[in-house]
């Protein structure tokens, strides 16, 4: 057995290996919550589950597990990972060779998001053997990350005693710090013209195709600014030559690290279409959804220097950078819980080529207990709940 820093390699590898082989893709993660919850309980600690189940139509909601700190004047932590995985996500044969663990290369391997819980479990196992003082602390282990953070979005505040927290959850390398990120927004229009017969009577038609293709041809879309990108990703619509188009669908996005990008491109593209379909006499329905809020780590923040100083003491180098994706981060951050979002080092996530090196995951979970003792050290400082939440 190897002991390095109190991280049993070993029982780490062992316990991610069977996280990944639960296969949980979005909205049927009970089966990998059951297991978390059996270790957890097993630990002591109690689990709750919240009503987020039926809010994603899923089979399992958030898991919230509440570990009473040994201070009771301090702040809670948040600390989180989600459960789900991207498809394909069944039957996952996870495979050790030398430094690394991969998939067969039939399915993802999962390690996003579940080194992230591999490591929580495993710094709940360290906590409970060395009995060492630290604060409060709220793990919570979402649903349907990948669908669109929507157990993030479904968590309620109110059931949340946190002042500040972690997620651990990017693509990057292990050290990577996420400064900023942006907000999405997508849209879903349908145009509608007029159908009439192409050849015998052209000129009772309004031609939905003609009015998309106009509206896109004067849309702002790739990189639009610095800040701002915006694109068109999905359009369909009519049936036949001999028939003038009655009606095209289209999607898109507009993505921007300043909420007023965001906006400024939204109605924009908004404009873009209204305009082209008052043209030659048609109409649009416009259905924009906010996807979730733009994300930042203020460069004063203090979760800075915690995990500056967590990831000094077992020497990672950090590496502040933006990210062009959401996640969980983004709405808990959204939801007026200051935290900061760390990449464990785990590549290529999405395909079939993911894999983790046995170092980074064991580094990754030894991050996240330096965290928990470096916010100890700081909740000693200043020994009032809440306090160092309006500095993060
Ligand atoms: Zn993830």
């Amino acid at each position: 057995m190897h002991f390095t820093m109190g991280i049993d390699q070993e029982r780490l590898v062992a316990d991610f290996m069977t996280l990944v082989s639960i296969g949980s893709p979005s909205r049927d993660e009970a089966h990998v919550a059951a297991y978390i919850r059996g270790v957890v309980e097993e630990l002591g600690f109690t689990v709750e589950e919240d009503g987020a189940a039926d809010d994603v139509q899923g089979n399992s909601g958030n898991l919230i597990v509440r570990v009473p700190g040994t201070n009771e004047r301090q702040s809670t932590i948040l600390l989180m990972a989600h459960m789900d995985t991207v498809s394909p996500g069944y039957g996952i044969q996870p495979i050790r060779l030398n430094d690394r663990i991969t998939s067969d290369g039939k399915t993802i391997l999962g390690a996003d998001d579940k080194a992230a819980i591999a490591g929580l479990l495993h710094m709940l196992r360290i906590l409970r053997m060395t009995k060492e003082p630290h604060p409060a602390l709220e793990i919570v282990f979402t649903v349907s990350e990948e669908a669109g953070l929507l157990g993030a979005k479904a968590l309620q505040r109110e059931s949340l005693a946190s002042s500040y927290g972690f997620v651990f959850d990017s693509a990057g390398p292990l050290g990577f710090i996420v400064t900023e990120g942006p907000a999405q927004a997508k849209l879903q229009a349908i145009v509608n013209g007029r159908a009439a017969h192409a050849g015998i009577a052209p000129e009772k038609g309004i031609n939905a195709i003609t009015i998309a293709a106009n509206a896109i041809s004067r849309m702002h879309l790739g990189r639009v600014d610095e800040y701002t990108t915006a694109n068109v990703g999905r359009i369909a619509g009519g049936f036949a030559t001999n028939i003038v188009c009655d009606r095209v669908e289209i999607n898109a996005e507009v993505r921007s690290l300043h909420d007023e990008g965001l906006q400024r491109e939204r109605l924009a593209m908004s404009a873009s279409l209204e305009q082209a379909a008052q043209d030659i006499g048609g109409t649009v329905d416009l259905h924009w959804i906010d996807s979730y809020p733009a994300f930042t780590l203020p460069a004063d923040s203090f979760l800075r220097s915690v995990v500056v100083n967590a990831m000094e003491h077992i020497d990672i180098s950090p590496i502040f950078g933006a990210t062009g994706g959401g996640s969980d981060a983004n709405i808990i951050a959204g939801k007026g819980i200051p935290v900061a979002n760390l990449a464990l080092g785990y590549q290529q996530n999405h395909t079939l080529e993911e894999w983790i090196s046995l170092h980074d995951l064991m580094k990754g979970a030894e991050l996240m207990l330096e965290i928990v003792r470096e916010c100890q050290k700081l909740e000693c400082a200043y020994p009032t709940p809440g306090a160092l939440g309006q500095f993060a």
